[in-house]
């Protein structure tokens, strides 16, 4: 059984492409919690309220171990969890989540005996990725830390893999898990959930770092879309000149080790550290073979997040482009710019269409104690109409960084200005630094999504974002 691990307390807001002939089907419509059909009860059903998917918030809410509480006198929607409290009265268009006011497009609607929401308020702000299958009328929900059939094994004993923050609740089993691999700025970064003993050495004829992970194989979502059918795979390593391929592998079956080989075009000292399940092989080794950390001699460590990956695609555009190659394009456009500046040190949370889960993309921020965090994504609207660009921060330290990108995102979109913005996004709420989440536009519009995906509009916003972040840095 999934729980709803910390990390997944998203937000809440996607107007899902629904069309708005979809009145009658929306009725029927099914909505599938990470792979679970979640069963309605009496009147709940999904429905289209103005182009809008609204859900029945009670279903939704205790599927994911929220408490739900109703209060009839103040028409009141309560829901807790952890540090989670949200607030929705029937009618208003504004809630309250966690103390903050959070505006929603639509306001959640009374029916017989429950009450409906907008859907992408309850992905904002529950943390959630949403997906609509339009034809098969399905919505489909995931909490990101699900791991996709992860362990049916049952060997629950044993394996106390890392208390607290680390913890998402899945239950591999005792066989631990490689959820994802990147590499940026000579740095290669492995997720892994559960404890696997770890082997590195080096090797010559051809020069190579080789770290295994024993008792380990890669999880389900990994595997989904970047390895082949012999269990291998690379990363795209191009504009490293140090490194010629990074490599993987289930390299053997018993115990079941998987291997990343990065092979070198001249020998050079590593250090491999690791960090609650995030490794981290740091090729910035100076001669006395320790690394010179990101930030060392005053240069600015900024990270590039492109959104979603591998099995997660984020939103599906009007002609069916995913959003997380928009992201991840724009991610590695954004990179290549800003590694020009002697003054920066960027690092990618993925480099490659592969899956993190949210709590590792701000864990990397975290530990690399960056001094700016972005993350990219494309949006969705119900109405195709919707288009432009929007700023997301969620603490206050944040808001000149968000005031600064909005300007040249703005700029350089040519789309509508669709301000700054509040959004407890969990990548920009758990990260310690400056963060914001730059929606560059919309997936769902014809224009939009017709710019997101022209090289050329990459290549100028990529550049505006590169330009704003310098600005304020104040490098430059
Ligand atoms: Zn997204």
């Amino acid at each position: 059984m999934k729980k709803f691990g910390f990390m997944a307390v998203l937000l809440f807001v996607f107007i899902l492409a629904f069309p708005h002939n979809g009145q009658a089907a929306a009725g029927s419509a099914k909505i599938v919690l990470d792979d679970k059909e979640i069963s309605l009860s009496g009147n709940a059903k999904v429905e289209n309220v103005n182009g809008n998917i609204m859900i029945p918030f009670r279903a939704v809410g205790e599927n994911l171990g929220f408490d739900v509480a109703w209060e009839q006198k103040t028409r009141t929607v309560t829901i807790q969890k952890d540090s989670t409290a949200i607030k929705l009265v029937v009618g208003q268009k504004t809630a309250d989540v966690n103390g903050k006011k959070v505006a929603m497009n639509v306001a959640p609607i009374l029916r017989t005996d429950t009450v409906i929401v907008p859907i992408r308020f309850v992905s904002e702000q529950m943390g959630l990725t949403v997906n609509w299958d339009n034809q098969k009328k399905i919505v489909y929900l995931y909490t990101q830390n699900n791991g996709n059939g992860n362990g049916d094994a049952g060997t629950g004993a044993g394996n106390g893999t890392n208390p607290g923050a680390g913890d998402n609740g899945s239950n591999s089993g005792s066989v631990a898990k490689v959820d994802g691999i990147s590499f940026s700025d000579n740095r290669l970064m492995v997720a892994v959930t559960g404890k696997p003993k770890v082997n590195d050495f080096k090797m010559s004829g051809p020069d190579r770092i080789v770290i295994d992970f024993e008792n380990a194989d890669f999880s389900d979502t990994f595997g989904s879309s970047s390895l082949d059918q012999h269990k291998t795979g690379s990363l795209d390593v191009s504009g490293y000149p140090d490194v010629s391929k990074v490599r993987y592998s289930l390299f053997n079956d018993n115990p079941s080790t998987v291997r990343i080989v990065i092979d070198l075009n001249d020998a050079k000292s590593y250090k491999l550290t690791n960090d609650n399940g995030l490794y981290i092989v740091d090729l910035n080794t100076s001669d006395s073979g320790t690394p010179s950390k990101p930030g060392a001699s005053g240069k600015k460590v900024v990270v590039i997040d492109a959104g979603h990956g591998a099995h997660d695609p984020g939103t599906t555009g009007i002609t069916g482009k995913k959003e997380k190659d928009f992201n991840l394009a724009m991610a590695l456009k954004v990179g290549k710019v800003l590694q020009q500046d002697p003054n920066i040190d960027v690092v990618l949370t993925r480099s490659d269409d592969t899956f993190l889960e949210l709590k590792d993309r701000a864990k990397i921020a975290n530990d690399l104690k960056a001094d700016v965090f972005v993350s990219i994504h494309g949006n969705s609207a119900g109405s195709s109409a919707a288009s432009g660009s929007e700023t997301y921060y969620q603490r206050d330290a944040s808001k000149s960084l968000a005031n600064v990108l909005n300007k040249y995102l703005a700029k350089t979109t040519g789309l509508p200005d669709r301000g700054v913005r509040y959004g407890n996004f969990h990548v920009i709420r758990e990260t310690k630094m400056p963060a914001v989440l730059l929606e560059v536009g919309y997936l769902s519009n014809k224009n939009d999504e017709a710019a997101l995906f022209s090289e050329s509009f990459q290549q100028r916003v990529a550049q505006g974002i590169a330009d704003g972040i310098k600005e304020y840095l104040g490098v430059n």
